[in-house]
């Protein structure tokens, strides 16, 4: 290495032509059995830039005489070597950052983590929607454009009672849809109590404002009177919110109103009363032994004259929001220009329209809903499922932290039922490290579970780790990839 760059001698000289020359053409590398079947798959077009890519950085290092590079270019393997480096960065390319996981936080309904698993009729619809031309827009009985709602508005109405539907992106669309088209420039009342922010990403005041609407808080935090949304009420207003909050719950010295004294006195004023339920359920959970929760049906019969609900919470489908109520309000709904913009996309709409009828045979919803499945497991098979996992964990990680099987507690999510709180099983781990280095060794332990193939989600709680297994399906799966398990050293 010395001799070659020694100054500006004609050997170095020689050498660096040399070196230069001993680069294996793009037409060789191409023909290197892995890049040609990596041809086959991702097309030649990706993999030439590669190629051309790491034979660009190659003679940038021979020109800056960079150490090591006569070594490595005249080494026997060296072509193999550079074959796969170029299959590394075009896999790298095409291989997806979208991943499925292990939803082990504890939570079933995980807006992060992708909120509801469809079940099997809802994907198979999916993919007849995806692979077909249908006739999404289009009656055939008349040969004229038709009404993407036309395909879904009669069985959801059936179940939940309603005179009209309508189905759009997600719930947070819906909200925003129903205020520009009945409150622009205009005032909606809403309970002081009811200003939630949902996630973060969705408050009620920030949609208000889009939509072009003014907020009207009414009573206090804790208590709001019928009388104060009498007082609140002028020329200005538009409609009655009441908004489900779904994701905390005020306790103590509360008082809200009645739904059924609010539809009344919206009535009275000529105004619609619009109840946003968040997480719409269909059914009554309680005969699953599931908490009370308001179903969309006993919404509407409290008064409401709309209720807006979200297709992945609860209700177990794909992401989309539901407006359901009277015609007339639909009506100027589907007028508006908005909801062309918002509107649910084919595929989406043959998933829901799966989920929604099977909803038409509740006994059989626990089965064969994913999400409903997983909240209703029975704790004995979710300790089975533990008991399963806990030797292989205690095999890999046994130096490093104590592991067991605890009882704990899951979470519904996503707003749902904030407050109830499910029995369940976790495997916990706790730090054998020194008193100092615990913090860093559980983040240790979260991030390795995240980095393998198929990432493990935990929550970190108190000063453990748990692995609630409430979600846990494939046990296999998940052992299997232990092996693969590797944690940084925390000291
Ligand atoms: C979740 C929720 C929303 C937003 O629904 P997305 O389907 O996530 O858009 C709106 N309002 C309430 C009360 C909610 O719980």
């Amino acid at each position: 290495m010395g001799m070659l760059f020694n100054g500006l001698n004609n050997v170095a000289m020689n050498s660096i032509s040399d070196l230069y020359r001993s680069l294996p053409s793009v037409d060789k590398l191409l023909q290197q059995p892995e890049l040609a079947d990596l041809c086959e798959t991702v097309g030649v077009d990706s993999v030439k830039v590669a190629i051309q890519n790491q034979l660009d950085q190659l003679r940038t290092q021979i020109a800056a005489k960079q150490d090591g590079i006569a070594e490595r270019l005249t080494a026997t393997d060296f072509t193999d070597q550079l074959t796969r480096q170029v299959a590394a960065a075009v896999e790298g390319q095409f291989s997806s950052t979208l991943v499925p996981v292990f939803n082990l936080t504890g939570t079933v309904i995980h807006t992060n983590l992708g909120r509801s698993k469809l079940p099997t009729e809802a994907i198979m619809a999916m993919e007849l929607a995806a692979a077909e031309s249908n006739n999404l827009e289009f009656d055939l009985s008349s040969g004229k454009r038709g009404d993407r709602d036309s395909h879904i508005e009669a069985a959801i109405c059936d179940i939940c009672g309603a005179e009209a539907a309508t189905v759009v992106n997600n719930n947070a669309a819906a909200v925003l849809l129903v205020l520009s088209t009945f409150a622009a420039g205009k005032e909606v009342l809403i309970s002081r109590g009811e200003l939630v922010e949902i996630g973060g990403s969705f408050r009620i005041p920030d949609v208000m404002k889009s939509a072009g609407c003014r907020l009207r808080e009414v009573g206090t935090t804790n208590r709001t009177h019928l009388k104060d949304f009498d007082t609140a009420l002028s020329d200005q207003s538009a409609l009655i919110m009441k908004v489900h909050t779904s994701n905390y719950e005020i306790k103590g010295f509360t008082q809200s109103v009645p739904e059924n004294e609010l539809s009344d006195l919206a009535h009275q004023h000529e105004i619609p009363f619009v109840s946003d339920l968040g997480s719409g359920t269909l059914v009554d959970l309680t005969q699953y032994g599931l908490p009370d929760e308001p179903t969309v049906a006993s919404e509407l019969a409290r008064g409401a004259d709309l209720v807006t609900f979200s297709g992945d919470k609860l209700l177990g489908g794909p992401q989309a929001g539901v407006i359901v109520g009277r015609k007339e309000l639909v009506r100027r709904i589907k007028q508006n220009p908005l909801k062309r913009a918002l509107r649910i996309d084919k595929i989406t709409l043959a998933a829901l329209l799966e989920v929604i009828n099977l909803y038409r045979d509740p006994q059989r919803l626990a089965e064969r809903m994913p999400t409903l499945s997983d909240l209703t497991r029975s704790t004995d098979a979710i300790e089975a499922t533990a008991q399963q996992i806990v030797g292989g964990l205690q095999e890999v990680l046994g130096e490093i932290a104590e592991v067991a099987i605890e009882p704990c507690k899951s979470q519904i999510g996503s707003g749902a039922l904030p407050t109830e709180l499910l029995d369940s099983h976790a495997i916990v781990f706790e730090p054998i490290a020194a008193k100092g280095e615990r913090d860093a060794s559980l983040m240790n332990l979260a991030a390795a579970f995240r980095g393998l193939p198929k990432p493990v989600i935990g929550r970190i709680h108190a000063g453990r780790f748990f692995l609630d297994c409430r979600c846990l399906r494939d046990e296999s799966a998940f052992l299997q990839q232990l092996s693969e398990l590797s944690v940084a050293d925390s000291s």
